[in-house]
């Protein structure tokens, strides 16, 4: 297949990189880890995508043989500063209905000093599981599941990191560009709607 298997996009690639770093011995859990999210053993749980949750957190269960484990990743919201800088980006952007973002977007965000992933999501996440080394096969392997889940709707990395919307809280000269993207202003349906399980 001409197609990686993970990081298809852009957006998958940026949190790729946080698995499969280059700056270091290869992780010896990441064969381990691709099979897991491969045969489907992570249930990924977004933020906001379970309404009883409420956890600002991705989490995930994952099944490894006769054991489940329970993963946590750092919350991924931007600070306010970076949330502002967001907006201005995202300004004059319309959603598109399937989740799909420019290409280009991910250009802008880095000129504007937006990091679109947060900073080591893989050493900052949390697992149930014994294993002395970390990130443990289970937190490779949520992050796996999590990038697979963002190639087929990119939009997804800009949600977990503006969980409330971007543009709200800007202040008071948030309003001021009418193309400024609000939580309100969105359809919730099309834009923030949680991916179908
Ligand atoms: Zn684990």
């Amino acid at each position: 297949m001409a197609e990686a298997e993970f990081g298809a996009t852009l957006w998958g690639r940026a949190w790729l990189r946080t698995v499969e770093r280059t700056d270091g011995t290869p992780r010896a859990q990441l064969p381990k880890a691709r099979s897991l999210s491969r045969n489907h053993k992570v249930d990924l749980v977004l933020p906001g995508a379970d309404a009883a949750d409420g956890s600002p957190a991705v989490t995930a269960a994952v099944r490894d043989g006769s054991s489940t484990h329970t993963v946590t990743l750092a919350p991924c919201g931007w600070s306010a500063a970076e949330q502002d800088a967001a907006g201005n980006v995202l300004a004059g952007l319309r959603p598109d209905p399937s989740g799909d973002l420019p290409d280009d977007l991910i250009g802008r965000f880095g000129d504007a000093g937006v990091p679109v992933v947060p900073a080591a999501p893989d050493e900052t996440a949390t697992c149930t599981c014994r294993a002395r080394s970390r990130p443990c096969a289970h937190i490779l392997a949520t992050l796996y599941t999590l990038v697979s889940t963002i190639d087929e709707r990119p939009v997804t990395a800009l949600e977990l990191r503006c969980p409330d919307g971007v543009g709200n809280g800007g202040g008071a000269g948030a309003g001021s560009d009418a193309d400024w993207i609000a939580l309100e202003d969105i359809d919730p349906a099309t834009f923030f709607d949680p991916p179908v399980r």
